[in-house]
């Protein structure tokens, strides 16, 4: 299948300030870079308040330049500007065999001045072969009369993901599981730098949508169900693709997507309409791309879906007002895949493209994604030629535009990075992924030390995830839907090889037993374990990008779901090896199984990440991002309403999770102690002090995330039940332990009324952190 084809009958696919007061352990060790990767500390606001400075150069240093170039341009050169194209448009062939048709190139470039082009054809390329598409297209506008470069786009979702040989990391849903923003701002840097590398300043990420429907087929791209926790591995993100300065070599532009609310489609299928009354938007939906704007992220790509009727690329209330107006977004603003067309044939509130393309630039969209016709320019040339676009507006997308072409540096160097010191997949790179993949990996469930298992032991090893890089990766690996065997590395371990290599291939025994869906061999895959210590079965997802991802029923197919039943019946320890974009149903075969692990899609070093949790030369210390549920119809997140838990009879268990958000074992044991609130009376100006001693009370190193909730009882919207306000992921050794303190100001106990602002309302408020509660009033 070509990369991105588009189906007919379907899309294509206040006031107050926060304050929080480090973790105070070592003063030494804060002096010393308490916050770096092996760091034994890493806390979210400490975090939040290093990294939020936004890269240079500012806008106001190419104001000038940026006039005088909108000064001499002429209506259809800057419209061109406003236009994206697909990379077909100006290629023959595809994958490695790709090459710039100069005519094609001619007319995109020189005649219509397209000001972008976008993806791949539909594999990755080497750096060679980009170094050669991108020369040419930059070569090509140096010829044209305003000589401006064209700014190329990529989809580098987990690492650059359209370059062979680039370093993977593991996807967003896992890099949240780690709860380490210094690991994931250190993953982005690498992906900018890799990317940069190959003549590309711009990606399309991060997913900063809430992932609070688990159906729905993109959730593995989101960074969890919690806005706060988004909201800080999400600025790492940005400022790791940002740097200090966007016309460094390793830097590349940031673009939010898909504001706003793409995410929560009531269906839970992509591109499917969501209802989202604005105080939920404003409270759980807006402040993840409210912080990532303010720490400077330049371009934001729009929700293809539609929100309380009103498709994103026509909701002028949330582009202009709110995006523009409250968050402060001074970079550009680009369509999603077609989506202007899309106007007219999916949502029905255009009679045709002309009344779309007017719909969407009046409503905000600076940037059309059209991809692959000239459908857009000829008609708002027209529009504006008619009147029916002031020209005032063409001239403020341009000059957004340009602008972040200025600050790329693509005026003074179109190919900047090309020649950069950057090392494309280097080992250094490809260990900061393996670390990423290690700190991901959650142990769910572990009875009587099933885990980890000794490396004496004979395994069978079974299930359709065992042997594939496919699962470990997921969509957006190589191709779109990731699903290219062929295109994947030869020497990266899958699950089952890295275990072969862990233990020798001798202590192996290895049956598939069943595809995703469909039984190979489970009556073997049972004889078999009779004979076994232990049992690793790989279950979960294969891989899907977008809509063909969507699915009826989060359940786990019911030959997944035999497999392990059969293999259950032998009575040996079980181990459910989870390999998933989202959490899939698990709940008949959960009981019976001694250890249940999640590890999201860990990428090409999760193999050998999985092995070394599995065998206990990693102690795990990962914890979920999402809520797993236990069963189809009780879908909520954690922070759902405080009755929404409380059935009585047969629905208690049911509307239980199955693990909760947060949760997350380790193979040492971690106890708390001493929580403190002071004062126990605070109001305004006053902040409020939360300590807590969290000890390593087991018997080997590990790492806790120490998460603090907060909850009002009584509020004028009924509140949740609790809410993550901080977190810090602390490195303890047996015996040691440490004091944590946190600082909270009013504005962590303030939520979105019911007249959709801010407010703080008197009461009394309950802090949880492990297990302790603690409370303290708000006069
Ligand atoms: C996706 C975007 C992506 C774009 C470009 C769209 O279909 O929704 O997330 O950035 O394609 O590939």
């Amino acid at each position: 299948m070509l990369g991105k084809e588009i189906p007919v009958f379907t899309p294509k696919r206040k006031v107050w300030h926060i304050v929080i007061v480090l973790a105070v352990f070592t003063l030494a060790a804060i002096s010393s870079g308490a916050n770096d990767v092996a760091s034994s500390i890493v806390d979210s606001q400490t975090f939040l308040k290093k990294n939020m400075t936004p890269a240079g150069p500012p806008a106001s240093a190419s104001a000038a330049a940026v006039e005088k170039l909108l000064g001499q341009m002429t209506l259809k050169e800057k419209i061109g500007q406003m236009t994206q194209l697909d990379i077909g448009m100006v290629t023959d062939g595809m994958d490695q065999s790709i090459r710039i048709n100069s005519e094609k190139l001619h007319k995109a470039v020189a005649e219509y001045g397209v000001g972008s082009i976008l993806n791949v054809h539909d594999q990755a390329l080497s750096v060679e072969k980009w170094h050669e598409i991108i020369r040419a297209i930059q070569e090509e506008a140096k010829k044209t009369r305003l000589h401006v470069p064209v700014l190329y786009g990529i989809d580098t979702i987990h690492g650059p993901n359209y370059i062979v040989g680039s370093t993977l990391f593991p996807q967003p849903l896992a890099m949240a599981a780690t709860w380490n923003p210094e690991l994931m701002l250190r993953g982005s840097q690498i992906a900018a730098a890799e990317t940069r590398k190959a003549g590309i300043p711009w990606v399309f990420s991060p997913v900063l949508d809430a992932g609070r429907q688990p159906l729905w087929p993109r959730l593995w791209e989101t960074l969890g169900e919690d806005t706060y926790l988004a909201t800080v591995m999400g600025v790492a993100t940005v400022r790791g693709y940002e740097g200090s300065d966007l016309s460094s070599p390793a830097s590349v532009s940031a673009s939010l997507k898909h504001y706003v609310g793409y995410s929560y489609p009531t269906n839970g299928g992509d591109r499917s309409p969501a209802l989202i009354p604005e105080n939920t938007l404003r409270e759980y939906f807006l402040p993840t791309f409210a912080a990532a704007l303010k720490a400077g992220a330049h371009t934001v790509m729009v929700n293809s879906s539609e929100v309380n009727g009103i498709p994103g690329h026509a909701n002028g209330y949330l582009l202009k007002d709110v995006l523009r107006g409250e968050l402060g977004l001074q970079g550009f603003v680009v369509s999603d895949w077609v989506d202007i067309k899309k106007l007219v044939g999916v949502h029905h509130i255009a009679a045709n493209e002309k009344e779309a393309t007017r719909i969407a630039v009046l409503a905000g969209i600076d940037m059309s994604m059209v991809p692959s016709d000239y459908s857009f320019s000829n008609l708002l040339l027209e529009l504006a030629q008619e009147g029916k676009v002031p020209t005032s507006r063409i001239d403020e997308a341009v000059r957004r535009i340009l602008t972040v072409k200025y600050q790329l540096g693509l005026f003074d160097d179109p190919l900047r990075g090309m020649d950069s010191k950057t090392v494309i997949g280097s080992p250094e790179s490809r260990q900061v992924s393996l670390e990423a993949a290690r700190e991901s990996i959650t142990l769910l469930k572990n009875e009587n030390h099933t885990l980890p298992l000794a490396k004496t032991a004979h395994v069978l090893v079974t299930g359709p995830d065992a042997d594939s890089l496919i699962s470990l990766n997921n969509g957006w690996s190589y191709t779109w839907q990731g699903d290219r065997a062929s295109a994947y590395p030869k020497d990266r371990a899958t699950i089952l090889k890295a275990i072969q290599e862990k233990i020798g291939a001798a202590n192996v025994t290895y049956v598939p037993g069943a595809t995703y869906s469909k039984e190979i061999d489970i009556a073997k895959a049972a004889e078999a374990a009779s004979k076994a210590d232990a049992v690793v079965i790989c279950l979960g997802e294969w891989a899907y990008a977008e809509t063909p991802g969507n699915i009826p029923d989060l359940t786990l197919p019911d030959a997944q779901l035999d497999l392990a039943r059969k293999i259950m019946e032998t009575k040996k320890p079980v181990i459910l090896m989870l390999t998933e974009g989202r959490p899939r149903i698990i709940s008949r075969i959960a009981d019976p199984a001694g250890a249940i692990v999640m590890a999201y899609n860990p990428s090409n070093e999760g193999g050998q990440a999985i092995a070394d949790v599995l065998f206990g030369d990693v102690n795990p210390s990962g914890k979920l991002p999402v809520t797993y549920p236990r069963s189809t119809n009780r879908l909520f997140a954690y922070d759902h309403k405080v009755f929404e838990g409380e059935d009585s009879g047969e629905g208690k268990m049911l509307s239980t999770p199955q693990f909760e958000f947060g949760s997350g074992l380790s193979y040492t044991s971690f106890s708390y102690s001493d929580l403190h609130a002071a004062p126990a009376t605070a109001s305004a100006s006053q902040t409020v002090r939360v300590d807590v001693t969290v000890k390593n009370s087991g018997g080997r190193a590990g790492k806790e995330v120490v998460q603090l909730y907060l909850s009002e009882r009584f509020a004028s919207v009924t509140p949740p039940w609790k809410r993550l306000k901080r977190f810090a992921k602390v490195l303890l050794q047996p015996g040691e332990s440490r004091q944590v303190s946190f600082e909270l100001t009013s504005d962590d106990l303030s939520f979105i009324g019911a007249d959709n602002k801010r407010v703080v309302e008197p009461g009394v408020f309950d802090v949880r952190v492990g297990g302790l509660q603690q409370s303290f009033e708000w006069k």
